[in-house]
């Protein structure tokens, strides 16, 4: 049985085989309900000015520089996916001030090779959603993805997203990473 059809348990369930491959990835309802994301109607406050407010491990803070900072994405797309943020609350790379712009764009290639020596990545995703209809989650405070790539890793999203697991593995990780930042 390959990873996209139904568990065997389910198979009295309703519904007719397709050609459609499925990719199931539960750890994303929590975001797509907006649990822990401001958007218009609740009063959530912004994740990525409040993350700088709480200690390293709680806020699974990476590194901080001077204009901006480097967390684990409490949502990952892979294992090691990480946001680079300015801790200033603007949407648009055109806000930034050069400083800023020069400080995520290094922090971004320091990301890489940390992720190349802690977990062997093999390639990456970078790169920022301007605007919530480009797909911004928090499209009111500008962040770059970093997303690591192993060849096959798409197979084994939905194992690593299991919630009672992604918590632990974003600590570990956050650790990692953390240690491994300066000697880069
Ligand atoms: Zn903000």
């Amino acid at each position: 049985m390959s990873e996209f059809e139904p568990e065997e348990s389910l198979l009295g369930g309703a519904g007719m085989p397709d050609s459609w491959s499925r990719l199931w990835a539960p750890h994303r309802m929590t975001y797509l309900s907006g649990e822990n994301r401001p958007l218009p109607g609740n009063d959530i406050p912004c994740p990525f000015c409040r993350v700088p407010t709480l200690d390293d491990a709680e806020g699974l803070i990476v590194y901080r520089g001077i204009s901006a900072y480097v967390v684990m994405n409490l949502y990952p797309y892979n294992a090691g996916h990480l946001l680079i943020c300015a801790y200033r609350h603007v949407a648009d790379l055109t806000d930034l001030t050069e400083v800023e712009r020069s400080e995520i764009f290094e922090l971004t290639s320091t990301a890489m090779k940390v992720l190349r020596k802690v977990s062997g990545a093999k390639g990456f995703n970078l790169g920022m959603n301007q605007g919530a209809i480009s797909g911004a989650g928090v499209a009111e405070h500008i962040h770059q993805h970093v997303v690591p790539r192993w060849a096959g890793d798409a197979n084994f999203m939905p194992i690593i997203g299991q919630t009672k697991v992604l918590p632990q593995l974003l600590t570990e990780t956050r650790t990692a990473l953390a240690a491994a930042w300066d000697s880069v």
